[in-house]
């Protein structure tokens, strides 16, 4: 369930009118319901409510400041995947020992910067980085606490892309191996074991694949026990998927994937983490565009919008589909043409949708693509030059711009000119 609706014949976010944020910011745009982003951070810690537990919510899904706060306000830690998204994170007011540092290539630098600003816990991937967390905590002189991401070989059935817990990925250590690298971490004498990481990848529709790894990560937590090793935290990942074409999917609900957590490790005694992302901001968020052109082409026409690949790249990247809907509603029974969608960059891949049927549209209306608060802003560029759309985050009947719309000037004078030119 997310909070845009038509009222009245017109797309609302809670209770703010798109087409009114439209009128004073300008499209294209991306608009957040502070509601959506509450009611999905709190099924997740309702559905894990029986067991210790943190939702660190994995920030590269959205990580806008104000969307940051929102949910830390609620009770929320945060992943996060880079030494940026560690500060972003702590100016957003986040603790320390709120912040989990996730991903295979945390560089020295990056490292040292959250052992100084205070951290969790680090998810390990390698036994390289494991030997230069050792020697930059032994410089910082503090213990670097850590859990081992371990890679349980399981085929997450989701897009290729986003598949993360196949042996043929780069993601975490083998599970065959786990046994000699917790060795490895425990005979390094700046780094304090905690746990178990695992995430197996993006957008799973089904619950099996998880079911599969974690009875895995319960076998190892209770063999790894038998090791000596002290293992309190299981870090379960994210990974659960939202439903794109809202005719046609159901994913599972947070509150079965909470039991199927009981259900598999709930008897180990751990301190639980998970780390959602999409689930928490896609459903949250609209990308909002205007008509530019309706196109007539050889046996096609085109809506060509002012929204483009280099603002929501998900469609060209991933063959993702958005469902797109007209901010003004639909008379009931209006007739439905086949359009093929696309926005104004010289690509051909810069096509949201091919033949996809929409009640007449015009120049000048607005359309809202859904679910494109995750992996939506955050994935933008500047590529032709056309600057970040603004991001606007709505709050029942108010709304404010999160992040305003460069001018052409500031992008233009970022490139500096060599002397000799
Ligand atoms: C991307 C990622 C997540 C979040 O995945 P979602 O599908 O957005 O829930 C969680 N943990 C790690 C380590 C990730 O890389």
């Amino acid at each position: 369930m997310d909070h845009f609706l038509y009222k009245n014949g017109a797309l609302f976010a809670e209770d703010v009118a798109i087409a009114d944020i439209a009128a004073t910011v300008g499209t294209p745009f991306y608009v957040y319901s502070t509601a959506t982003l509450l009611r999905h951070f709190t099924l997740f810690d309702e559905a894990l409510a029986g067991m210790d537990h943190l939702v660190c919510y994995a920030m590269k899904a959205a990580s806008n400041q104000a969307i940051l706060k929102t949910l830390a306000n609620a009770g929320a830690g945060m992943d996060v995947v880079s030494g940026g998204e560690y500060l972003r994170a702590k100016a957003a007011g986040v603790p320390g020992e709120r912040i989990v540092f996730s991903g295979v290539g945390k560089t020295a630098d990056e490292i040292r910067l959250a052992l100084t600003g205070g951290i969790r816990q680090f998810n390990v991937e390698s036994e390289p980085e494991m030997e230069v967390l050792n020697r930059v905590a032994g410089e910082v002189g503090v213990m670097a606490p850590i859990t081992i991401r371990v890679n349980p070989d399981v085929d997450a059935k989701t897009h290729a892309k986003i598949a993360t817990g196949k042996s043929e990925n780069k993601f975490g250590i083998p599970i065959a191996r786990a046994r000699e690298v917790y060795a490895l971490a425990a005979s390094l004498e700046n780094l304090e074991v905690i746990g178990i990481d695992v995430h197996i990848g993006s957008q799973l529709t089904d619950l099996a694949p998880f079911e599969l790894a974690y009875q895995k990560v319960a076998e190892l937590t209770e063999m790894l026990r038998s090791e000596g090793h002290n293992i309190c935290r299981l870090d379960l990942g994210g990974g659960l998927g939202i439903p794109y074409a809202r005719s046609n999917e159901a994913p599972p609900l947070p509150i079965d994937y909470g039991k199927l957590i009981e259900r598999t490790v709930g008897h180990l005694g751990c301190e639980i983490e998970i780390e959602p992302g999409r689930l928490i901001a896609g459903n949250a968020g609209c990308m909002v565009s205007e008509v530019i052109y309706v196109k007539s082409g050889e046996g096609r026409d085109f809506l060509i919008l002012d929204g483009a690949m280099n603002d929501l790249i998900r469609p060209a990247m991933y063959e993702a589909h958005h469902d797109i809907v007209p901010v003004i509603e639909p008379a009931p029974g209006a007739e439905q043409t086949p359009y093929d969608i696309v926005g104004p960059v010289c690509e051909s891949g810069d096509t949201f949708a091919k033949q996809r049927l929409m009640p007449p549209l015009a120049a000048g209306d607005l359309v809202a693509f859904r679910s494109a608060g995750a992996y939506g802003a955050v994935m933008s560029s500047e590529y032709n030059t056309r600057p970040l759309i603004p991001e606007v985050l709505v709050h029942g009947d108010q709304y404010a711009v999160i992040r305003p719309r460069p001018t052409f000037d500031e992008i233009i004078n970022r490139d500096t000119i060599p002397e000799w030119l």
